[in-house]
């Protein structure tokens, strides 16, 4: 059972123990635990893979799990669940902020349309933060513009409220740039 559960490696520098019970699906990471540290590190898994070499002697092999299943004994579950938590805190926020955003897109979206504008879609912002700050022309808010989002067609950081740069009648707006 335990050589199905452990691997252990080198990096180098030193000796990585991976350990099959504390990886997190659906992350770009793995988990391997450094014996010189006595702690449990993320990896780039690609990396890891490329940098990480296995251990061929049963002996260092053996002595590097007992160090590990002392450290586990103490901290694993508290490891793995302060882990698993934020995981999900970040997922959550990914998907939050990715709602959020398809909300403003729509958003943007009816606000062209009910003015009969053309739509040439979004793009994220490049050059966004520093000279973007006016309150919008419509809604006089000041524009909150944590996601960078901008017109394709005008440039303009779309407000909150769906409004960009692009609206009738022409005339009495100037474009930033
Ligand atoms: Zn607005
Ligand atoms: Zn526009």
């Amino acid at each position: 059972m335990a050589e199905s559960r452990f691997w252990v490696g080198s990096n180098g520098k030193g000796i990585l123990v991976f350990d099959r019970h504390v990886q997190i699906v659906g992350i770009p990471h793995i988990f391997l635990w450094d014996l010189n540290s006595c702690e449990m590190e993320s990896y780039i898994a690609e990396v890891a893979r490329q940098q990480v070499t296995s251990i061929k002697e049963d002996k260092a092999i053996s002595s590097a799990i007992d160090a590990y299943l002392v450290w586990y004994k103490q901290h694993g579950n508290k490891w793995l669940s302060e882990e698993n938590q934020y995981q999900e805190t970040r997922k959550m926020k990914e998907s939050d902020e990715n709602n959020q955003r398809l909300e403003l897109v729509e958003k943007h979206a009816q606000y062209l349309s009910s003015r009969g504008l053309t739509n040439d879609g979004t793009r994220i912002a490049s050059n966004g933060r520093l000279h973007r700050t006016p309150p919008c022309w419509r809604c006089k808010k000041h524009l909150d513009n944590s996601f960078d989002i901008e017109c394709a067609l005008c440039g303009w950081i779309i407000c909150n409220c769906g409004a960009c740069g692009c609206k009738k009648p022409r005339g009495h707006m100037t474009k930033l740039d």
